[in-house]
């Protein structure tokens, strides 16, 4: 069950309706798969479903509407929901008036082809369409398929209030596309052209936020670095974020390194909540490969703001992507990424294999690194990573460390997993400790992925 921060008061109204709501709506279940704006989207879908008369349920068995919000960006992902389109065909057979819909990245990306693909399949919706899917679903209750795939240059939900569940963190979108056009990125083709949300109300959405409790907030959007709205960038949001959320921890994703300017860096020193930490794909150490990439950058001007990062906020976290096997990537362009690693000696990486997607400009190039040596170029970076990882974690034990409990820890009810603002994962002894406290913690011991502590 979740909420929405307008909405609190109204449970009992709420339950009073319920049975109304089922009848003119009905139950929506959501799947959503990918990365951090696909589940924001789920926020926002929800939120506009529910103000239509539908409401949310967490049972698939229970479902009058059954939606996929999908993710295209490998081939791998595709393939996952393939298979569970296919599995949801026999409950679909069981209960013809189930509607089953398919909506995001891969709805906007392979479009009506799906209904050919899948009889069964009611409704595709891409990710700037969200609005119309409570008259879409109408139009499938009349017998109709419903399919809406236009993309648009200027939506971005900015009066939608996300429906989210109650936790410690909660993330914002700030802006939707992406106009880098990355030539292995299937994303500019799939949500659009880059637009940013208006500066008052994503300030006004995190201080209202911080009055509910909520202990971390993320700024999201495929590109944050180039956000702009009237007269604002990114490190002016930035700051008033910070500024109208007390103590609330802010972060960001995703950055591209030509767009991260020194105002930016000196924005994140600047304020005691915004988290040191940076996530700065690379890609590649290689600058041909770079370059086929259409990522707008070199190597020495990566290093370049790596440096300055570190110069401007020294206990700074950065993190990375790593793609292995990109069309022409030789094992010299190979070699020059192991050495990018070992000399910017990174906190941890994200690392993939090189998935080829059709219509993009890298899918034109010749996939031309075999399957085996693209696992073997891969094994080699998450190796020297997690030595590099390790010894960064080695140094910080007996180091005491601020963290913010998240969760349990997955293994264990015993155990809480925290972060500090550095991004490390932490684990301590639960104690008398809950999620949502900020905690002081000694480092004990390490391996190359996790921490663990002791309260202070
Ligand atoms: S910056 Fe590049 S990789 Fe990131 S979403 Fe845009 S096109 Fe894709």
């Amino acid at each position: 069950m979740g909420f929405r921060f307008n909405d609190i008061e109204e449970s009992e109204k709420t339950m009073m309706n319920f049975e109304e709501k089922v009848k003119k709506g009905g139950r929506v279940y959501v799947e959503t798969y990918g990365c951090q704006m696909n589940f924001s989207d789920t926020e926002i879908l929800l939120s506009i479903l529910l103000d239509n008369g539908f409401y949310e349920t967490g049972e698939i068995s229970d479902a009058d509407v059954i939606f996929l919000n999908t993710c295209s960006v490998r081939k791998h992902a595709e393939d996952k929901i393939y298979s569970r389109l296919n599995s949801l065909k026999k409950l679909k057979k069981s209960k013809p008036h189930l509607i089953i819909g398919l909506l995001g990245c891969m709805a906007e990306r392979v479009k009506r082809e799906l209904f050919n693909k899948f009889e069964f399949l009611d409704l595709i919706t891409g990710p700037d369409e969200y609005r119309k899917l409570p008259e879409l679903i109408r139009s499938v209750r009349r017998g109709e398929k419903g399919i809406a795939i236009k993309l648009s240059k200027t939506e971005t939900y900015d009066d939608i209030t996300p429906y989210r569940k109650v936790g410690v963190n909660a993330w914002i979108s700030i802006m939707r596309g992406c106009d880098k056009f990355c030539s292995f990125c299937i994303v500019p083709f799939t949500r659009g052209r880059e637009r940013s949300r208006s500066y008052n109300s994503i300030i006004k959405e995190a201080h209202c936020l911080y009055n509910e409790g909520v202990k971390e907030i993320i700024l999201l959007g495929q590109n944050v670095n180039s956000y702009r709205y009237n007269d604002f960038d990114f490190a002016d949001l930035l700051i008033a974020v910070a500024n109208a959320t007390g103590n609330t921890r802010i972060r960001f994703t995703t950055s591209h390194p030509y767009d991260l300017s020194e105002k930016l860096l000196k924005a994140i020193a600047s304020k005691e909540n915004i988290c040191k930490y940076l996530h700065l794909p690379v890609q590649s150490g290689s600058d041909k490969i770079l370059k086929l990439m259409n990522r707008h950058y070199t190597i020495e001007d990566y290093k370049a703001v790596i440096n300055k990062a570190r110069e401007l906020i020294p206990e700074i976290g950065i993190s990375t992507d790593l793609i292995s096997g990109f069309p022409g990537e030789t094992d010299e362009d190979h070699k020059l990424t192991l050495k990018l690693i070992e000399e910017v000696q990174f906190d941890s990486a994200f690392t993939f294999i090189y998935s080829p997607r059709e219509g993009t400009k890298a899918f034109k190039l010749k996939d031309d690194v075999p399957l085996e040596l693209k696992k073997k170029r891969l094994s080699e970076i998450i190796n020297l990573q997690r030595k590099i990882s390790l010894n960064i974690h080695k140094k910080l034990i007996g180091k005491k460390k601020q963290i913010l409990i998240e969760s349990y820890s997955k293994r264990s009810k015993d155990f809480l997993m925290g972060r500090t603002d550095c991004n490390k994962t932490v684990i301590i002894p639960k104690g008398n400790y809950n999620i949502g406290d900020f905690v002081n913690v000694k480092i004990k011991k390490v391996n190359s992925a996790t921490l663990f502590g002791t309260v202070i």
